[in-house]
C-alpha cells in the first residue's frame, strides 16, 4: 500500500471561522485520507467529525443543529485525483446538513473552481459560523485570507461575481449564491463559475446563513503524483490515456465527430430516450403522456437547429465528453437578448416535460434566471408542478367544498393570474414570473421558494408534493423503472437520480443489459452496486457520465497512479459502502428511520402506461427491494448497521475517534425542520 500518504494530497484542510474572523491551515488526518479517500465519503466524515463537537446537552449535537444557523458548516471536499489529468477530475463536493431533508446534504459541482481550490494549495475547506458583514474568503497564491465584501447587488449571482472578479482578478473563479441563498430558501443552490451547481438539498441557505458574500479561489500548484508516467496522456501504457480512449469510443461519451449523444447534443440528449421508455414524467407524475410533436420542441435534437436558442458546446477541466451547452437567447433580427450556460436535461425536464411546456427559450430564459437568484432548477420545478397540480384542483372544486387554505391559495394567486395568466400546466407565461417571484421571495413566490413539501402542506394537499425525505424527485417516472425507483428511496440526501440510478442510459447504453421496468429479482443488487459506482465517482472527483466508458477498475488504476495506493474496484466499493452507511447514520442522528426509505403514495394508487401496460409500484414488492437492499449493504430491518457491518467497515473505529456513539435511533432527534 501507499507508503507516502500525501501523494494526490495537498497541504490539508483550510478552516475558516466567519464568526471569529479566522483562517487557519491544519493537516488532514491520515486516518480520514485512508478510510474516506476524498470527495464526498471525505466530506461526509468531516462533517460528521464537525457537527459531533456542537455542545448539545441533550447527547445529540447533528439532530439538533438547526441548518441555516452558525452551528451547521459547510464542509467542501476535493479528491486525489483532483487536478491531475485523470479525464473529468474537476469536481468538488459539499457536505452539509440540509435545510431541505434536515438530513444529510450532499452535493457536487464540477467546472473549474475545485481544480483552482486544490492547486490553491488545500485538499478540504470547511466554513463554519457566521460573518458580521458580508464577507470575501480569498485563496490564492498570497494564502488565503478573509476581506470585507466588495458592493454588489448580494442577491444577483452575476453581480457578485463581476465585482469579486474586479476586486481580485479575471482568472479567479468565484463561488457565491443568489437571492434564493439570502432569503435561507431551502432549495437554493451555491454556483460556481457563473453556471455550476451544487445543486441539491438547499446548500446556498447554507452559504447565505453565514453571510458570505462569496469565494474567490486561484491555484497554480501542482498536484504531487506517485507514477506521472502511467498519467501521462501521451502514455499509450498508461492508465489515463487507456481511460481516454475507451471514453472516445464509449457509446454515450464518445466525441462530438462521431456523434456521441453528450458532445453533440449535451445532457439533453438523454430525453428522447427517456421518453422511448415511458419514463419522462408528465404534470407532477400524473402520467407520461407527451406528443411526439411537442418533445421534439424541447429534447436534445431541439437544440442544433433552434431559431432562437442557439448553442454552442463546452467542457469542465479535463473532460474530454464536453456536455456543457453554453447558450444565448436571440431576437428575430438574431441580436443576443440573454446568455448563459445550460439548460442541462434535469432542467429542460423538470422545468418543461413537467409542467406541459414545450418552449426551449422559456425553459432556457428560467434556467438563466434560477442561476442568477441561485435555485436548484429540479427543485424549484417541482415545487412550481406541485402548486400548479393543487390550483388546477382547487380551480374545479366547488367553492362551497374548499378548506380555508384552498380558498387562501386562490386569493393570493388572483393579482398572479390576472397579470400571467392561470397557474397552470401548459401555461409557459406563468414561469419565468414564478421563478422572478420565488426570488423575490413575494406572494405566491414565497410558497415556491420553500420547496414542493412545505408548499403542499401549506396548501392543504401534502401527497401533491412528490418528494422523498422532502427533496423533489428528478426527472425519472419510478413506475417505468423500479431500479431507479428504489434508488430514489434509499438515497441519504432524498429524491435523486445520481444514488444508484441512470437506469435507462445504464440499462441500454452502457453494457448493463436490460433491465425490464418492474423486475424486482436482483434489484437490490443493482441498485446497491450502482449506488457504489456512484459514490466513487464523487469521492474520486470524477463525472459520473465517465462511468458510461471508464470501469471501477480502470479508476482504481487511475488513483493508485496519483496516491501510489493499490485500490481494486472492490476496495473503492467498500469505501462507497463506508460512506453510504455514515451518511444513514447521520439521518438517524436527524430523526429518519426506514419509513422515510419509501416513495411518494401516488406511485402505488395511480398507473402510468409503461409499454402499452397500465403500471403502478406494489407496496409489497417495494417493502421487499427496500429490505434485500438494507440486507445487501449489511443493515438490519430498520435500514441500521448491525455490530458487524460497523467493524467490518472500520466505521465504529471511526465513530470511537470522533467520540461519536454508536448509531440510537429510537433516540434521534424528532425534528427535521
Ligand atoms: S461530462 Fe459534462 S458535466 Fe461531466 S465533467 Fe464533462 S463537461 Fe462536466
Amino acid at each position: 500500500m501507499n507508503d507516502n500518504p500525501n501523494d494526490g494530497y495537498m497541504s490539508g484542510v483550510l478552516e475558516v471561522d466567519l464568526s471569529a474572523g479566522t483562517v487557519r491551515a491544519v493537516p488532514l488526518a491520515d486516518d480520514l485520507k485512508r478510510l474516506f479517500v476524498g470527495g464526498r465519503a471525505l466530506a461526509v466524515a468531516m462533517l460528521f467529525e464537525q457537527l459531533s463537537r456542537n455542545p448539545n446537552p441533550a447527547g445529540n449535537p447533528i439532530g439538533d443543529i438547526d441548518p441555516v444557523s452558525a452551528d451547521n458548516v459547510l464542509v467542501f471536499c476535493t479528491s486525489p485525483t483532483t487536478g491531475t489529468n485523470v479525464p473529468t477530475a474537476s469536481r468538488i463536493h459539499l457536505a452539509f446538513k440540509s435545510p431541505l431533508t434536515g438530513g444529510i446534504g450532499s452535493s457536487n459541482s464540477g467546472g473549474q473552481w475545485g481544480v483552482e481550490f486544490k492547486q490553491a494549495g488545500f485538499d478540504a475547506l470547511v466554513i463554519a459560523g457566521r460573518a458580521a458583514e458580508p464577507a470575501l474568503l480569498i485563496i490564492d497564491e498570497d494564502g488565503p485570507r478573509l476581506a470585507p465584501g466588495p458592493q454588489a447587488d448580494p442577491e444577483d449571482v452575476d453581480a457578485v461575481t463581476d465585482a469579486v472578479q474586479a476586486a481580485t482578478t479575471k482568472a479567479h473563479k468565484i463561488m457565491t449564491v443568489g437571492a434564493a441563498g439570502r432569503n435561507l430558501s431551502p432549495i437554493a443552490c451555491i454556483i460556481n463559475d457563473r453556471g455550476r451547481a451544487l445543486g441539491r438539498g438547499g446548500s446556498g441557505a447554507v452559504f447565505g446563513s453565514k453571510n458570505l458574500l462569496a469565494i474567490a479561489v486561484r491555484g497554480k500548484k501542482s498536484v504531487p503524483a506517485r507514477n506521472p508516467d502511467g498519467l501521462d496522456p501521451k502514455n499509450i501504457s498508461g492508465s489515463v490515456f487507456k481511460a481516454r480512449a475507451k471514453l472516445r469510443v464509449g457509446k454515450v461519451t464518445k466525441d462530438k465527430s462521431q456523434y456521441g449523444i453528450l458532445s453533440s447534443m449535451g445532457t439533453n440528449g438523454l430525453m428522447g430516450m427517456l421518453a422511448q421508455y415511458d419514463e419522462l414524467l408528465h404534470k407532477n407524475f400524473q402520467d407520461n403522456r407527451h406528443a411526439e410533436s411537442d418533445l421534439a420542441k424541447i429534447q436534445g435534437e431541439a437544440f442544433l437547429d433552434h431559431d432562437r436558442v442557439k448553442v454552442k458546446g463546452g467542457a469542465c477541466r479535463k473532460c474530454p465528453i464536453a456536455c456543457t451547452r453554453i447558450t444565448r437567447i436571440v431576437d428575430g433580427d438574431g441580436n443576443v437578448i440573454a446568455r448563459g450556460e445550460g439548460p442541462e436535461f434535469e432542467t429542460v425536464s423538470l422545468l418543461g416535460a413537467n409542467l406541459h411546456i414545450y418552449d426551449l427559450e422559456v425553459i432556457t430564459q428560467a434556467n438563466y434566471l434560477c442561476n442568477r437568484y441561485g435555485f436548484d432548477t429540479i427543485s424549484i420545478g417541482g415545487a412550481v408542478a406541485a402548486l400548479m397540480e393543487i390550483t388546477e384542483k382547487v380551480t374545479a372544486t366547488d367553492p362551497a367544498q374548499r378548506t380555508a387554505a384552498e380558498a387562501g391559495l386562490l386569493t393570493e394567486a388572483e393579482p398572479f393570474v390576472a397579470q400571467h395568466g392561470p397557474i397552470a400546466f401548459g401555461n409557459a407565461g406563468c414561469l419565468v414570473p414564478l421563478v422572478e417571484a420565488a426570488a423575490a421571495n413575494a406572494g405566491l413566490g414565497r410558497a415556491v421558494a420553500q420547496g414542493a413539501r412545505r408548499l403542499a402542506e401549506r396548501f392543504g394537499h401534502p401527497a401533491s408534493a412528490m418528494t422523498i425525505k422532502g427533496m423533489e424527485i428528478p426527472a425519472y417516472d419510478p413506475r417505468a423503472t423500479w431500479t431507479q425507483a428504489l434508488s430514489y428511496m434509499i438515497s441519504p440526501r432524498g429524491g435523486c437520480h445520481l444514488q444508484g440510478g441512470y437506469s435507462a442510459p445504464l440499462a441500454f447504453c452502457a453494457g448493463y443489459g436490460e433491465f425490464p421496468g418492474n423486475r424486482i429479482e436482483g434489484a437490490a443488487l443493482v441498485t446497491r452496486n450502482v449506488c457504489y459506482q456512484n459514490v466513487v465517482y464523487d469521492m474520486l472527483g470524477v463525472c459520473a457520465f465517465s462511468g458510461f466508458s471508464v470501469t471501477l477498475d480502470e479508476l482504481a488504476n487511475m488513483v493508485n497512479d496519483v496516491t501510489g495506493s493499490q485500490y481494486k474496484a472492490s476496495d473503492l466499493e467498500q469505501i462507497a459502502r463506508r460512506c453510504v452507511i455514515l451518511e444513514r447514520l447521520f439521518n438517524t442522528r436527524c430523526g429518519f428511520t426506514a419509513e422515510d426509505d419509501w416513495l411518494p403514495e401516488r406511485f402505488f394508487d395511480e398507473t402510468i402506461t409503461v409499454d402499452g401496460v397500465e403500471t403502478k409500484c406494489s407496496r409489497d414488492d417495494f417493502s421487499r427491494m427496500r429490505r434485500e437492499f438494507y440486507e445487501s449493504m449489511g443493515l438490519d430491518a430498520d435500514g441500521l448497521p448491525t455490530e458487524r457491518t460497523l467493524d467490518q467497515t472500520h466505521l465504529d473505529e471511526f465513530l470511537r475517534r470522533i467520540g461519536a456513539e454508536a448509531p440510537a435511533p429510537k433516540q434521534a432527534a424528532a425534528s427535521r425542520e
